[in-house]
């Protein structure tokens, strides 16, 4: 019996079949999984999954770290591939183009923010659709008891195939190596929204805290938009990283470093993965400045608001990247000659790599090469 991922009343000749690498519990390993995907429907395209990033959420989420995985659980939202197929009244895109695919299949496209084009805060019933794991606002928990999109789980760019609305699937530019651009879709845009949001600009000090997936790509950005970064890292091995890419490095638990910072940066962005204390990296801000955590999606040490309100200084959030912020940065990745750096691994090395990015040994976003896949497909 194959697992369904569909979202349209479909008679069994639309369905495709697909192949991916899925977790069937929180304990389990990412083993070969077949399942079937509706072929493009109206406004939809189907693309062939090239290259998939591996994003630290990944991970949360194959673990249920944050309490709401649907099982099977095939993840991955940094996905580069071809358009195979387009359905009826696409207009985005042709046969063969590459294209990216972040976080989102689809939103409301109805409610206040995706009307002013920030579908990644889409208060609609369901919220935006994940690219696996089904509605960030599930049946149980809408208004109503609904499912809008019509599928509860989604399965994601770990796979060979995928089927999303032509809106959700970026151009990538051609100076972009494929495999570069695929971590883009999520370390990209989760750490350039709030970078433009915040007005990061040529000049200013930036501090970037956790040198991982996100924390590199971050640094890269910040300095190609010309500002003075620095991040802020737990890792000995990691020194000669930055200073391979010309970013200062502070060591988090350094404390004469830390006072030597104070009241001296102009924004900072945390991207540790847990519950970690920020008051230490707030004492860094400017006046009016503000730090904003994109890492941990969870509860947080308390902060001292004295350190805030004596300075005016903001703590912030941010979650992933609009569309347009998403097809924006990675123009500017183009336009600049940068990326993140990356590790290509066969599929087959996925729980492997898994353990890998846990201990902080990826240097810094594993990329899959897809054409693995075959390696598992039935002759
Ligand atoms: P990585 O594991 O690649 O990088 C995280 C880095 O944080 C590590 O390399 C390490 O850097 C540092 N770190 C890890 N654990 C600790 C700790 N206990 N204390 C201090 N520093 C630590 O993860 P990603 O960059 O892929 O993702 C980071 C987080 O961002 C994840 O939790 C992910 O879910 C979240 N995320 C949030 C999004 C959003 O929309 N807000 C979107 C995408 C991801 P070092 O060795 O330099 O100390």
């Amino acid at each position: 019996m194959l697992e369904k991922s569909t979202n349209r009343a479909v008679t069994e000749a639309m369905l495709i079949p697909a192949l991916g690498y899925a977790a069937k519990d929180s304990l389990s390993r990412l083993e070969p999984f077949e399942f079937v995907r509706n072929d493009a429907g109206p406004n939809e395209v189907q693309i062939d999954v090239l290259y998939c990033g591996v994003c630290h959420s990944d991970i949360h989420q194959v673990k249920n770290e944050w309490f709401n995985t649907i099982y099977p659980c095939v993840p991955g939202h940094e996905v580069v591939g071809r358009v195979a197929k387009i359905g009826p009244g696409v207009t985005r895109h042709v046969v063969g183009d590459l294209v990216g695919v972040g976080c989102m299949i689809d939103s409301c496209q109805h409610c206040d923010p995706c009307l002013s084009g920030d579908q990644n805060y889409c208060a609609g019933p369901n919220s935006w659709l994940s690219t696996y794991n089904g509605p960030m606002m599930p049946a149980a928990r809408a208004p109503g008891g609904g499912n809008m999109y019509g599928r509860d789980n989604t399965f994601g760019g770990y796979s060979d195939v995928l089927v999303v609305k032509e809106d959700f699937a970026l151009k990538i530019p051609p100076a972009l190596r494929p495999e570069v651009a695929a971590p883009i879709l999520c370390a990209g845009a989760t750490t350039y929204s709030p970078m433009k949001h915040w007005g990061v600009k040529a000049g200013d000090k930036v501090g970037i805290i956790g040198f991982g997936g996100l924390g590199n790509m971050a640094a890269r950005l910040a300095k190609a938009m010309g500002a003075d970064v620095t991040v802020f890292t737990t890792s000995a091995a990691k020194l000669g990283e930055s200073e391979r890419l010309g970013i200062k490095v502070v060591f988090e638990t350094d404390e004469e470093q830390l006072a030597a910072l104070t009241s001296s940066f102009d924004f900072m962005l945390s991207t540790i993965p847990e519950k970690h204390d920020i008051n230490p990296f707030i004492k860094l801000l400017k006046r009016d400045c503000a730090l904003v955590v994109v890492g941990a999606l969870e509860p947080l040490a308390p902060v001292n608001n004295q350190l805030l309100a004596f300075h005016r200084k903001s703590v912030a959030g941010s979650l992933i990247g609009n569309l347009a912020d998403t097809q924006e940065v990675l123009n500017f990745c183009a336009e600049h000659g940068i990326g993140p750096d990356i590790e290509m691994i066969a599929i087959q090395d996925i729980n492997e790599a898994y353990r890998k990015v846990q201990q902080g040994e990826v240097r810094f976003r594993y990329v899959i090469d897809m054409a693995s896949l075959k390696a598992n497909a039935k002759p």
